[in-house]
């Protein structure tokens, strides 16, 4: 709303020499008097839309946004609005034009040069009649536009994926102040994968179906090489313990190539040449290299990789991939100018090359940073300082991100969001890619956050989430803006050292971050939220939250309870730990995984397995411990409780063996474990 005060005063200001045409000077009054949508529960105006918005109009109003118009005034007021394609429309009255309808065109009301998802929304008179423009200079664009409206002038948040959370005010007159806003985004793209098309739509994400520059990138770099051509050719692939790696399958995407290689480096350029040949629209090409870290070591490749420091306990082989990627950039450079490569530095490519000062400006480099790790201070600026470092090595970098990695427990993050999209926007970077699959109850404020701070980088992140806690949570906001932020406190405040992908698979490293103080005070706020609601949406709404959060509460109490016991606890003690965790498993099945809106990479099948195996394990060791001269015990509680016997037959599985080997080494390499358990660190048996 200030915003549109201030665009008007500022028109005002320049108005004065428009105002010596008579026409000009109806316009400015009809922008003075803003716009009336409805009256009293009836519409006033009609919607009408430019044609690549709804192609073809057979079916009548298909697109999202339209669609979201239609139904929030409906449900705002009453009124049902009309809506009709371009071609179809007489001017007969007041209109919303969304797109670039005829009048958009000839009166060239969108602005040139504006970004894919950019757009202007005003309000202005065509021969006397008011009108509504929202348009941008794609429908991308023109669809930011109307949920820029919506949001805005019209108060509407989505704030969680999911129906319940939809809040839109009811008044009977939907009317508007002046408007003349021009919408650019503040980073040039921001994508977040996990989360409905719908919600990111609603909250202006960018759509990953429409092509922005330098969006491209994923683990591509094989498709060049599928085994099925090349079986031949061994050499093309990484030599690694002195025997070439060679794909399994043609989709292989966990193995590298010889970089070094000359016919791989040829290959590739014709390949690429031909690609771009064949796509003329299609602007860039991935050769983000595969996800693994068996790189080639043949004497070529090591003479570039050979003495390159370490970073985080990785080996790095950037010399040899990017020498890949310089060469393959210049080659196209001199035949397809205007397209782009992009490449991943990533995992053993993550630093830049010590011997490449400059890429070509062809190349996109995707940096990926586990930015949820910030509280570590160290952490930090070892990855600020990283991004300052490409940024001088390529003209165009973006970021890849990881939000949640598929924790359980709570990693809430959001006030390093609050500092994070400021500085990336500061730095100047090219689009942010974030691997999000939200767990909802605890990501939704961090994501909530990360769309509007897209836009605007500079707002007020307190004042945001200060309205979001109220339309989400109405009386109940004061408690769950107190469970949000102790959720906050427990993130950066747990006293453990930054990691990067700290608790993918490795559930103990999740303990870490959750202690029991925390836990108990975030449960209560939870618990004094429900008591709070005293209407049937706030209600459901933090019920929503309580069902998502209660297997991370449910579970570590589990975990914390079963390091408590000792060759004296009581069967009951022990029967307490094993209900509780039974009711972990309970809850996430009906609050987690019977849910959509977590996503399925994660939250679902088998990975869930794979993630809870440990915890399974570790607790049927502390069960075991305090078991140890009671084995009449031990044999009952196996025929009586299914939970006890299922952790029994996980340990049994000759197929764990494995699994607790990697476990102990990754335990004492990482160094990341619940510092308010006593027995430090409880290494899996390997009997
Ligand atoms: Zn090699």
């Amino acid at each position: 709303m200030v915003r549109a005060v201030l665009m008007l005063s500022v028109f005002l200001a320049s108005g004065v020499h428009a105002a010596s045409q008579p026409r000009e000077l109806a316009q400015l009054r009809d922008r003075m008097d803003g716009f009336l949508i409805a009256r009293e529960g009836r519409p006033v105006a009609k919607i009408v839309t430019a044609p690549d918005i709804d192609r073809p109009f057979d079916q009548g109003v298909r697109n999202q946004a339209v669609r979201d118009l239609i139904r929030v005034v409906a449900i705002m007021s009453g009124a049902p609005l009309p809506a009709v394609q371009d071609t179809l429309a007489f001017n007969d009255g007041p209109q919303i034009h969304i797109g670039q309808t005829e009048f958009v065109k000839r009166e060239r009301l969108v602005p040139t040069g504006l970004p894919i998802s950019g757009y202007r929304i005003l309000t202005t008179s065509e021969r006397g009649q008011p009108r509504l423009v929202i348009a941008g200079a794609t429908v991308s664009g023109t669809m930011n536009g109307v949920y820029d409206l919506l949001t805005t002038e019209l108060g509407v948040v989505w704030g969680v994926d999911s129906p319940l959370f939809e809040e839109i005010p009811r008044r009977s007159t939907v009317a508007l102040p002046a408007i003349d806003r021009v919408g650019r985004p503040g980073l040039p793209f921001c994508m977040v994968t996990g989360p409905s098309l719908a919600w990111q739509l609603r909250n202006r994400l960018s759509d990953r179906g429409v092509e922005y520059p330098y969006s491209r990138h994923g683990h591509n770099m094989m498709a060049f090489f599928r085994i099925s051509q090349y079986r031949d050719h061994p050499e093309y692939y990484p030599l690694v313990n002195g025997q070439r790696k060679i794909p399994r399958q043609d989709e292989d995407t966990r193995v590298q190539l010889c970089f070094t290689n000359p016919d791989v480096i040829r290959i590739t350029i014709e390949k690429l040449r031909a690609y771009f040949d064949a796509n003329p629209n299609v602007l860039g090409y991935s050769l983000c290299a595969a996800d693994d870290d068996e790189f080639c070591t043949c004497e070529t490749c090591s003479r570039l990789d050979d003495g390159a420091p370490e970073f985080r306990n990785r080996q790095i082989h950037s010399d040899s991939y990017f020498h890949y990627i310089n060469e393959v950039a210049k080659a196209l450079r001199e035949t397809h100018p205007g397209r782009y490569i992009s490449a991943y530095a990533y995992d053993a490519t993550e630093p830049p090359p010590r011997r490449i000062p400059r890429l070509p400006d062809n190349v996109v480099v995707f940096l990926t940073q586990d930015a949820t790790q910030h509280f570590d201070s160290a952490y930090r600026q070892e990855d600020d300082a990283i991004l300052a470092a490409w940024k001088r090595v390529a003209a165009h970098v973006c970021l890849y991100e990881y939000p949640s990695l598929g924790w359980i427990l709570p990693r809430n993050f959001t006030s390093l969001v609050a500092e994070r999209m400021p500085y990336l926007a500061r730095t100047g970077i090219d689009g942010l890619y974030a691997e999000g699959h939200p767990h909802p109850a605890h990501l939704a404020p961090a994501l909530y956050l990360t769309a509007k701070l897209a836009w605007e980088p500079t707002a007020n992140a307190d004042s945001i989430m200060g309205d979001w806690y109220r339309a989400m949570f109405r009386e109940s906001a004061p408690q769950m803006q107190r469970f949000y932020v102790t959720l906050d406190s427990a993130w950066t405040h747990a006293d453990r050292r930054g990691f990067w992908f700290a608790g993918s698979n490795r559930m103990w490293e999740e303990f870490a971050a959750y202690p029991p103080l925390y836990r108990e005070t975030a449960w209560h706020h939870l618990s004094a939220a429900l008591r709070a609601a005293n209407t049937e949406v706030t209600r459901q709404r933090v019920a929503y939250i309580r069902a998502g959060h209660e297997p991370a509460y449910r579970v570590a109490r589990a975990f914390e309870w079963a390091h408590a016991l000792t060759p004296e606890s009581s069967e009951e003690e022990i029967m307490r730990v094993l209900d509780e965790f039974e009711m972990f498993m309970t809850t996430y099945f009906t609050g987690v995984e019977g849910d959509p809106a977590y996503s399925d990479t994660y939250y679902r099948g088998y990975r869930f397995h794979e993630r809870t195996k440990w915890i399974k394990l570790d607790i049927l060791r502390c069960i075991d411990r305090a078991l140890v001269n009671r084995t009449q015990v031990r044999q009952r509680l196996l025929e009586t409780s299914p939970t006890f016997s299922e952790m029994n037959d996980t340990a049994r599985n000759r197929r764990t063996v494995g699994y607790r080997r990697w476990t102990n080494k990754s335990m004492g390499e990482r160094r990341i474990y619940p510092d308010y358990v006593s027995d430090q660190p409880p290494y899996l048996p390997m009997e």
